[in-house]
């Protein structure tokens, strides 16, 4: 049973190594951006809330997310863990997962944060577009993206570092070395508790 977050800048890779992870860790992945494309494609009242917000690259408002999140929270299949992927993004963020998980008497294991320079992160963002064609994949919402992350999102790193939670992943070169990384560090990270 393991509980654990991956952090990384967009284009960092995280939505791909959450699937890996999780399947070696038997748990299920919980992407908060998965989630909202979700809603937007079924029409969903929270869907048409979110939608505007995820095309300009702003953050969809606390309190849906964290709504969102918390009903996710509550499913059966989420008694054996979770890897929680987009989430949380930002300080108030962090403090209502705490909140969650402290009603339950739970606590967090690992933060994986997958780090990666600005430069590659831009390249691989522009590749993405091209071959998958996000709305939120042109060149200025991906700039707004990277800026909110450094902004809102390292913040959240450096809380959950100064726990001692956070195992650190390159996250340059492919696919398969950045997992087998994630793997090792993780295994070796909750071997030593
Ligand atoms: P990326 O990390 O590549 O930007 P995601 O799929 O994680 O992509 O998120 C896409 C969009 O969904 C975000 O730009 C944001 O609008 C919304 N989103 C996802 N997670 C959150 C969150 N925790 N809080 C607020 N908005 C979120």
């Amino acid at each position: 049973m393991t509980r654990m977050i991956i952090i990384g800048a967009p284009g960092s890779g995280k939505g791909t190594q959450a699937e890996y992870l999780a399947a070696h860790f038997g748990i299920p992945t919980i992407s908060t951006g998965e989630l909202f494309r979700t809603h937007v494609r079924e029409l969903t009242e929270l869907g048409a809330e979110a939608r505007g917000f995820m095309d300009r690259g702003e953050l969809v408002p606390d309190r849906l997310t964290d709504a969102m999140v918390a009903r996710r929270l509550a499913d059966d299949d989420v008694a054996r863990g979770f890897l929680l992927d987009g989430y949380p993004r930002n300080l108030a963020q962090l403090g209502a997962l705490d909140e969650v998980l402290a009603a339950d008497g739970k606590q967090l294991d690992a933060v994986v944060h997958l780090d990666l320079d600005e430069e590659e992160l831009v390249q691989r963002l522009l590749q993405r577009a091209a071959e998958q064609g996000r709305s939120d994949d042109t060149e200025t919402v991906i700039r707004r993206r990277l800026e909110l992350y450094r902004e809102e999102t390292l913040p959240v790193v450096t809380a959950y570092a100064q726990r001692g939670i956070v195992v650190e992943v390159d996250g340059g070169g492919d696919r398969a070395a950045i997992t087998e990384r994630a793997i090792a560090a993780v295994g070796s990270f909750l071997g030593a508790r």
